[in-house]
């Protein structure tokens, strides 16, 4: 079984666009036929996502790491969903990438986490500035979905958001990466250019060496 501390050393990358898509993307080479590198393999791995993401503070993260030493099931239970709502949300998002509807059990998935963020989600602050912050206390029974409340938020604004034709997926043969498309011209193919990119320029070239 996955131990729950994590591998704080790994840097995600977060160049999507967008949390939920960044989120998404914790899986490396997802189409590579000799493995896939997925980066979310216990509580731990989501509590430093959330903290690399700033979505929580590096106490708030220690604090969860602390709680899931001790409440080991729960947290297992919030990864496991966890893993749920990422594979919806690549599901959800290649097809918007592709130029198709999403499928009606994903939109489900998406929208029942959506509710559920809504739900602690209170308005705070004082004179003339408020905002929406998350209702989470240290210890209770839900602090281990915490992480997902803002992913979940955030996926349904971008559904919402009118710029899915910017949602698009990396060209390299095994990415299958997403990202928002925010170049000028909407002509970015690869979700990093100096590493997707120069390997598919590679592999036509080897391609076409070698036909
Ligand atoms: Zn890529």
């Amino acid at each position: 079984m996955a131990d729950i501390v994590g591998h704080a050393e790994y840097e995600f990358d977060l160049s999507g666009g967008n949390l939920c898509l960044d989120f998404a993307n914790t899986v490396n080479r997802r189409q590579d036929p000799d493995g896939a590198t997925d980066h979310i393999n216990c509580h731990g791995d989501l509590v430093s996502f959330a903290e690399q993401c700033e979505l929580i503070s590096p106490e708030q993260g220690n604090d969860l790491r602390a709680h899931a030493a001790r409440e080991r099931s729960r947290a297992n239970r919030a990864f496991r969903k966890s893993l749920i709502l990422r594979e919806s949300l690549f599901r959800a998002f290649s097809a918007i990438a592709a130029g198709n509807s999403v499928e009606q059990p994903d939109l489900r998935r998406i929208e029942g986490a959506a509710l559920e963020a809504l739900r602690h989600r209170t308005l705070s602050g004082h004179r003339d500035n408020y905002q929406w912050e998350w209702k989470s206390e240290p210890g209770a029974k839900d602090q281990f979905d915490r992480i997902l409340w803002p992913i979940a938020q955030s996926a349904a604004e971008l559904l919402t958001s009118g710029k899915l034709d910017a949602v698009r997926q990396c060209e390299a043969a095994t990415c299958a990466w997403l990202f928002l498309d925010e170049s000028r011209n909407h002509s970015r193919r690869w979700c990093d250019m100096s590493i997707c990119g120069n390997r598919e320029k590679a592999r036509r070239h080897y391609q076409r060496k070698h036909r």
